[in-house]
């Protein structure tokens, strides 16, 4: 028995972490999530070079094709290379045979240069027709001047923004530090902190286990207007396990609900990545409906059909070897690890 759906949509992914896994600890343990971010993912970011960021997307585009995932909104960001980085992740998904959506994610982090290379780098690769967002980290580390500048940008070139919001409560000043930028096309990432009668316009990005691992609380989306979509935080690409966890954690607030509304949120990826509602998966179990997958695990593509491809089938990738992937990803996790 198996059952076909569209290629399913990870709405938040970093692909620049599949090598994070394994990496040393970092020099004290963090106590709170910008102790996190201090730590470790801006140390890894920084330490990134364009090889690296080709193996960990050539990494996370075939963990997430072998979960029945066909499309990436990735969130990008790489302090040390920045110019051209966009292109790499872009070539990755494309020879695994995934589609993309990409954004670098600006930050005034490392001065005012660093923020306008990072908007060059989105500018470049929009106007070259890459297809994506522009990106920022988020409020709390970016100047008004960075704001402005990437939501100009953006309208200019009518796309939206992919952006962090009000993750954890460093960041609480987002919807007065966004206020009257945002537009429906904008992708809100997280919203954890972010008031219920807020005023900001676009999607929320859930992401349920990231959220977990960081100890930022739960962001609760039903709660909220906007449309809501699910996301990994770049924590692998399986979107059905996030679906699931997703509605345990609704449910774990409110007894009441059933797995419609996240099967909602999961869906709302297809409008993110409308090409991926062409794109076939056939799964391991059949019926493929809120209430089965809700409480079925191990529910695996047995083939997908990415724009008229067979991309997957028999458990393996066609257009690329796993097993190389895994091994140069190996190769490249000890490089970077070596310069934390
Ligand atoms: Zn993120």
């Amino acid at each position: 028995m198996s059952a076909v759906t569209p290629g399913l949509v990870c709405a938040h992914h970093h692909l620049y972490s599949a090598l994070a896994r394994g990496m040393p600890a970092p020099p004290r343990v963090p106590t709170s999530f910008q102790e996190i971010l201090e730590q470790i993912w801006w140390r890894l970011d920084a330490a990134l070079d364009l090889e690296m960021i080709r193996w960990s997307a050539m990494l996370g585009a075939l963990e997430a094709l072998e979960s029945g995932t066909t499309a990436i909104v990735d969130h990008h960001e790489s302090p040390n290379a920045i110019e051209g980085s966009l292109d790499v992740i872009a070539a990755a998904c494309a020879e695994v045979g995934v589609r993309s959506l990409l954004a670098y994610g600006i930050t005034d982090r490392h001065g005012p240069d660093g923020a306008r290379r990072g908007l060059a780098e989105n500018e470049r690769f929009l106007r070259e027709g890459g297809r994506g967002l522009v990106g920022i980290h988020a409020a709390f580390t970016c100047s008004d001047e960075s704001l402005s500048a990437a939501a100009g940008l953006a309208e200019d070139l009518g796309v939206g923004v992919h952006v962090h919001v009000c993750e954890g409560p460093g960041d609480i000043d987002a919807p007065r530090r966004f206020a009257g930028l945002t537009r429906d096309g904008w992708l809100l990432a997280h919203c954890v902190h972010l008031p219920t009668d807020h005023t900001l316009r676009g999607t929320i990005l859930h992401n349920p286990m990231s959220n977990l691992n960081n100890a930022v609380g739960y962001a609760n989306p039903a709660r909220f207007a906007n449309p809501v979509a699910l996301g990994t935080d770049g924590i692998g690409g399986n979107v059905l396990e996030t679906f699931r966890l997703a509605y345990v954690m609704q449910r774990s607030a409110d007894v009441t609900c059933g797995p419609d509304t996240a099967w909602s949120w999961l869906e709302t990826g297809w409008g993110l990545v409308p090409e991926a509602r062409s794109d076939e998966v056939t799964w391991s179990y059949d019926p493929m409906d809120p209430w089965h997958v809700a409480f079925t695990p191990g529910i695996r593509p047995l083939r997908i059909v990415v724009d008229g491809e067979v991309v997957f089938a028999d458990g393996r990738p066609t257009r690329v070897d796993a097993d190389e992937i895994r091994a140069k990803a190996r190769e490249q996790a000890a490089r970077l690890h070596a310069r934390l």
